[in-house]
């Protein structure tokens, strides 16, 4: 949970700003490049841009073709669609509810990060998704796995905890809209 000075605020709904969601597909409506997915071997991280950069057709077309997923290179960032994704639970996200859970916190500080205003994540649970932040990767198996429950015991998302939600991140998994 988050600590002392950042608590979680799910009583935000009212307000007026959008947030966004840090770990979106870049077709949606808004969407930023945030991160960028820097693969070290068997693990991945994200390093976070200092300024998110507007996802463009020139920026979709480097994929047109090619069998690597744009979330593979990149991490995307776009508003929040609350009740337009399955992973609302209807006052709160369920990721960010779960990666605070299942993932390890990686830094001891905040890592630097433009989108945190904006950030849905930050917002709902403040500085312990920031510490585990990096690590999410968007539509990576092992992480959805871990989510609903069921990620293998070498996963490095491994968990015991047993998540009675049905499968999200489906959400993740939409088509690019045709441009
Ligand atoms: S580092 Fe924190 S504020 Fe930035 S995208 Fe990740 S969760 Fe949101």
């Amino acid at each position: 949970m988050a600590e002392k000075g950042m608590k979680p605020d799910r009583s935000f709904s009212h307000a007026k700003e959008v947030l966004f969601c840090p770990s979106a597909q870049p077709g949606l409506n808004q969407s930023l490049i945030l991160g960028i997915v820097d693969k070290r071997g068997d693990e991945s991280q994200v390093t976070l841009l200092s300024r998110p950069v507007k996802v463009s057709v020139g920026t979709m077309s480097a994929f047109f073709g090619s069998t690597t997923r744009p979330t593979e290179v990149f991490r995307f960032a776009a508003p929040c669609e609350k009740g337009g994704c399955r992973n609302w639970s209807g006052s709160h996200c369920r990721v960010a509810e779960q990666l605070v859970q299942i993932l390890p916190a990686i830094s001891a500080g905040l890592p630097e990060c433009s989108l945190r205003p904006m950030c849905r994540w930050f917002q709902q649970e403040g500085r312990s998704a920031c510490e585990r932040c990096p690590q999410v990767l968007t539509d990576d198996q092992g992480f959805e796995a871990a989510l609903n429950g069921s990620g293998p015991v070498n996963s490095p998302y491994h968990t015991d905890r047993v998540f009675g939600e049905p499968p999200i991140l489906a959400e993740f998994q939409r088509p690019l809209p045709a441009r």
